[in-house]
């Protein structure tokens, strides 16, 4: 796979509480993992795993290679 998904990016998501669309924010929840919140309510829609970008990525690699057991 010569390109990566590496820029996630999710500008809007629908938020339940605000009853539309609303541009989020990336929150960093742990080492690996990105929460995305609301920006007018700050409910979490969503999160994304960050991947290859640092150490926490290489170990995020080791640990889908143990567990996912798909090459
Ligand atoms: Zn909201």
């Amino acid at each position: 796979m010569g390109r990566q998904f590496n820029e996630f990016k999710a500008a809007e998501l629908h938020c339940p509480q605000c009853g539309s669309v609303q541009p989020v924010r990336e929150r960093p929840a742990s080492a690996l993992t990105i929460e995305l919140l609301c920006s007018r309510c700050a409910t979490v829609l969503g999160q994304h795993t960050v991947m290859d970008h640092s150490l926490g990525g290489k170990l995020a690699r080791l640990a889908s290679s143990l567990f996912g057991g798909r090459k």
